[in-house]
């Protein structure tokens, strides 16, 4: 599986896919990508690391990926993820988390408080009940301009920027 790419299109950026514990939720109905885990920390470390050294911080910008939420990857991962910034000058770095981890971004922040983190969710679509009922998203929130407002007072970001509609897409994120 190839763990490391470069995007070059609009904001670009290099990517790792890392690996964690596991998604806690796996209940969205088109998702079969929860089954990259790994329940052992150091394995994960140990592939986590190779994947990070291969970080050039040629646009000094870093996606960071698991097929979950940024908190399911070990506390040595973390840290390798700011040691290899901190080494290749990368300012930016964006993580993404499901709604259930809403409570924990704030202390993300102040753990990576060196660096100006974006957060992404996967809220898929404005249509409470599509993304309930159909996709099983388990974001219980129907009103948009509350989401909005929630999300920001709680996870503190910035800008909402809306892109098309489309399942198994994320169509937010804040940057
Ligand atoms: S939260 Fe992400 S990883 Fe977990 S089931 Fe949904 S899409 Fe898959």
């Amino acid at each position: 599986m190839e763990r490391y790419s470069i995007i070059n299109e609009k904001n670009s950026r290099e990517i790792v896919l890392l690996r964690g514990s596991g998604c806690v939720y796996k209940k969205c109905i088109f998702c079969d990508y929860y089954t990259d885990r790994c329940s052992d920390e150091d394995e994960n470390f140990r592939l986590n690391k190779a994947v990070l050294e291969k970080v050039t911080g040629i646009f000094g910008d870093l996606e960071v990926i698991n097929s979950g939420s940024v908190f399911e990857l070990d506390k040595k991962t973390l840290d390798f993820i700011k040691q290899v910034c901190k080494e290749k000058k990368i300012n930016t770095i964006h993580f993404e988390a499901h709604y259930l981890y809403r409570n924990k971004i704030s202390q993300l922040r102040k753990d990576f408080s060196d660096f100006d983190l974006k957060m992404k969710l996967g809220l898929e679509t404005f249509d409470c009940d599509f993304r309930e009922n159909v996709l099983k998203k388990g974001i219980k929130e129907s009103s948009p301009p509350f989401l909005q407002k929630i999300l920001r007072k709680l996870i503190s970001f910035s800008e909402l920027k809306v892109r098309q509609p489309k399942p198994c897409k994320r169509i937010l994120s804040w940057d």
